[in-house]
């Protein structure tokens, strides 16, 4: 990113490639035998596939995932060939010949995409490679229970196919407490036992930290990557990846009572300097942080006042100390000290949303692998 672009846009959004390949050896760490991938969908959650992949491959992952066919067309020539690239939602009807064309692994999630991927396999006179989804509970996607007793009973509805692993998906990992967790494992078990003999993918990120019965041969994070904190109520072992600093447009003295923002939904109890930043909700800034978010400078805590506009939010800087603060200071959105869960929290939202709603007006500054 050049000098010329940090100073033209409102906020500068710093990316710790080196945190990302750190998160993703403590997760492998964590897995004895079993193969560490990560989650690249949506822009790696908003972070930059383009650069987080091949950072990631860098530091070993050779299974990446990403949702759509798009993502992974794009994200294709910037991993080396002995990286696996799958796509979660599979081919749609159409679209089986770009994934061999790109060398993508679709995610077979029902019968029909079964059938698709086996008959261009037999057309093609060769052996696909696919993963094979079913539902042990989230009823999003998969094979349904009527779909699995189908393939159960008749395996040649799998010839054609190279299965490189079989896998589901976890509703409620973080939350290490529910009943869904074993529920989920169960029903994967019995699953497995009726399919062919296949490696075996079930852990997101929470679902590393439910214990070595979830690890199967594959486990494939996404937020724990990006810094989110895996297991609910509990301090996150991850380190921090963004860095977000807003920079100050203008600061302005405002007298007891004087009301700040559109609705005028706050009001000075005191004598007040407001600072107006140049970000807003159309950068992801949360609209229901108005009143509710926190910003940071030199260490102290700042309120965002007011309701949250489309491209400014203004902040009470009182408690700044007078000539440190001016036109052009960098305050801190989210840092280590008010990361992407707290700011969740605050927002009524997941740390998850935070990331992907990260908007692209953002100056982008990469630390680590890349620069190398
Ligand atoms: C998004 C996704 C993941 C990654 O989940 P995290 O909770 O971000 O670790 C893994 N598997 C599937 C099927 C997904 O859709």
């Amino acid at each position: 990113m050049s000098d010329q672009h940090q100073t033209r846009a409102g906020a500068l959004l710093s990316i710790d490639l080196d945190a990302i390949c750190d998160n993703w050896r403590s997760l492998k760490g964590r897995l004895g035998a079993a193969a560490c991938a990560a989650v690249v969908k949506a822009d790696a959650y908003g972070l930059g596939a383009i650069q987080v992949g091949p950072a990631l491959y860098g530091a070993g992952c050779r299974h990446f995932f990403v949702a759509h066919l798009n993502e992974a067309i794009e994200l294709r020539p910037f991993l080396p060939t002995d990286a696996a690239l799958y796509v979660l939602h599979g081919a749609h009807p159409g679209a089986e010949g770009e994934f061999v064309r790109h060398r993508l692994v679709p995610v077979l999630n029902s019968l029909p995409q079964l059938t698709a991927w086996q008959k261009l396999a037999r057309e093609l006179d060769t052996v696909l490679p696919g993963v094979l989804q079913v539902d042990s509970g989230m009823a999003r996607l998969g094979l349904s229970e009527d779909e699995l007793a189908i393939v159960a009973s008749d395996h040649g509805r799998l010839q054609g196919i190279e299965l490189k692993f079989i896998m589901s998906h976890l509703v409620s990992a973080e939350d290490q407490a529910n009943p869904a967790n074993m529920i989920q494992l169960a029903n994967f078990r019995a699953a497995l036992q009726r399919l062919p003999a296949a490696r075996a993918s079930l852990a997101n990120s929470s679902g590393i930290f439910l214990g070595n019965d979830f690890h199967f041969n594959l486990a494939r994070p996404g937020a724990a990557l990006y810094g989110v904190a895996p297991v609910a109520g509990q301090p996150n072992p991850m380190r921090p990846v963004i860095r977000l600093q807003g920079k100050v447009l203008q600061t302005r003295r405002i007298e007891t009572g004087t009301a700040v923002g559109y609705s005028h939904t706050w009001r000075a109890a005191r004598p007040s300097r407001i600072a107006t930043v140049a970000v807003g909700y159309a950068d992801g800034y949360l609209r229901s942080l108005s009143n509710r978010g926190h910003a940071g400078f030199e260490g102290i805590r700042l309120p965002i006042v007011g309701n949250v506009s489309m491209d400014t939010i203004t902040i009470d800087v009182t408690e700044v100390p007078a000539g440190r603060l001016g036109e052009g200071s960098l305050i801190d959105l989210a840092d280590p000290l008010n990361g992407v869960d707290e700011m969740a929290g605050r927002a009524g939202t997941i740390g998850y949303e935070i990331l992907t709603s990260l908007g692209n007006r953002y100056a982008r500054r990469y630390i680590g692998a890349v620069d190398a």
